[in-house]
């Protein structure tokens, strides 16, 4: 274990910070053994059989190239669940577990029919479904990739949910209605943000589901207000992740389409979500 440690913390030394390396060496050796982080920690002797050893080798020389762990291991972690991933879809992030975290709590016990926009990974749908097993839960994607990876995910933790090929910017609307809650993590950062990113995400991940344009970055949520009148019912609610930089604007554009619009920080203090009731 520490000769592995080594191998990788030298291999990842000034592209990956102390702790994250940490962090990774667990994930890896978690994939490798199947054990569970605390018992490798009681088996500092363990060692790696030889085809062990040599994809070890292989994740660390992909770390090295800067891919993403999640698309190497062909999986992560999102609300304490597993989900499967790879290169068509965005790696599930922190602040969407803030945004089904409030979904979660507005509607514990109850059964909301609920509309995921942009299914990605399948991770909002699952999560919401898995928490809120009343409910009745669809979810739509642009992308077949996406949606085929959505519902081997949904079917990997056993939640029901209904998924469809739809793209929010066609013209067609939406062939089911009468829903409680919309949620949406839709493409909202500009291309002018580009030049700040890292490589690790510029590189690897889907842009399709990252970028819009620099003269029109509330194009999804627009687009998704418009189609809100036929798909909502009378009080329900729309839960959308936000560009910390657009907070006003997507609050100006709530109340533009008759939505009682609340704001919320993310952990890191950022507004980072919005949230519309349809009066
Ligand atoms: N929060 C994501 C990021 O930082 C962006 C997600 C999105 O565009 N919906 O890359």
């Amino acid at each position: 274990m520490k000769k592995l440690k080594e191998k990788l913390r030298i291999s990842l030394n000034g592209i990956y910070p102390e702790h994250e390396i940490n962090s990774l060496f667990y994930m890896v050796m978690e994939h490798l053994t199947g054990l569970t982080r605390q018992q490798l920690l009681f088996n500092s002797g363990l060692s790696l059989n030889s085809d062990q050893f040599d994809t070890f080798c292989i994740i660390v020389d992909r770390l090295n190239r800067k891919e993403p762990i999640q698309y190497i291991l062909g999986e992560g972690e999102f609300y304490g669940l597993r989900f499967k991933l790879a290169p068509g879809v965005l790696i599930p992030r922190g602040e969407t577990e803030e945004l089904v975290e409030l979904i979660i709590k507005d509607y514990t016990g109850q059964s909301p029919k609920v509309l995921d926009i942009g299914s990605g990974s399948g991770c909002i749908p699952v999560v919401l479904k898995k928490h809120l097993p009343m409910g009745e839960v669809y979810s739509c994607d642009i992308s077949s990739t996406a949606l085929e990876i959505a519902q081997a995910n949904s079917t990997l933790n056993q939640t029901e949910i209904t998924f469809f090929e739809y793209d929010i910017l066609s013209a067609k609307s939406i062939p089911y209605s009468l829903f409680d809650v919309i949620v949406s993590n839709p493409p909202y950062v500009t291309e002018k943000e580009k030049e700040h990113m890292e490589s690790l995400v510029l590189e690897h991940e889907p842009h399709l589901a990252l970028f819009v344009p620099d003269n029109d970055p509330l194009l999804f949520y627009r687009a998704i207000l418009q189609k809100a009148e036929l798909l909502l019912k009378k009080g329900g609610a729309i839960y959308f992740e936000i560009n910390e930089a657009y907070g006003c604007e997507v609050e100006s554009l709530f109340n533009s389409y008759g939505f009682f619009a609340e704001l919320y920080a993310d952990i890191q203090g950022k507004p980072r979500f919005a949230k519309g009731v349809y009066q």
